[in-house]
């Protein structure tokens, strides 16, 4: 279960509609929890580091990005939980290319972006096997 307050529900989905028709992506920093899920505390918005015309279907995050983040993320005595990014005109649900470049334990959160709006919002959490993702509940906090 992952915990995310409404305003970086809004975050999510108004990054993903300005650089709809491309994918947006970030990171969420916050905390693991005892319990196994996981709380969100803020959104880092990373740009696409991909070429122009690859960028409609692939998000990435470059490693010196990763490592801003987590700095960043450290100072707040956070830690990155997992990632999001956007599906321009696709359903919210993992890719298979998400499904090869994805690490265990992390939130993947995905919106999806229907001609420039945001619609569905949903998290995911790849099997240890690294067979497929489960969605995620997020409980939304306030
Ligand atoms: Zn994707």
């Amino acid at each position: 279960m992952i915990q995310l307050a409404t305003n970086q529900w809004s975050e999510i989905a108004s990054h993903g509609e300005q650089d709809y028709p491309y994918e947006c992506c970030g990171l969420l920093l916050g905390r693991f929890a005892a319990t196994g899920s996981k709380l969100v505390f803020e959104t880092y918005p990373i740009s696409n580091a991909r070429e122009e015309e690859a960028k409609r279907n692939r998000f990435l995050i470059r490693p010196e990005e990763l490592m801003r983040g987590e700095k960043y993320a450290a100072g707040k005595e956070l830690e990155v939980v997992g990632f999001y990014h956007s599906h321009p005109d696709h359903p919210a649900v993992p890719s298979q290319y998400d499904l090869e470049h994805a690490l265990p334990v992390y939130s993947y959160i995905i919106v999806s972006v229907r001609v420039a709006r945001a619609e569905d919002l949903c998290s995911w959490e790849m099997e240890f096997d690294r067979s497929q993702f489960n969605e995620e509940e997020i409980m939304k906090g306030s």
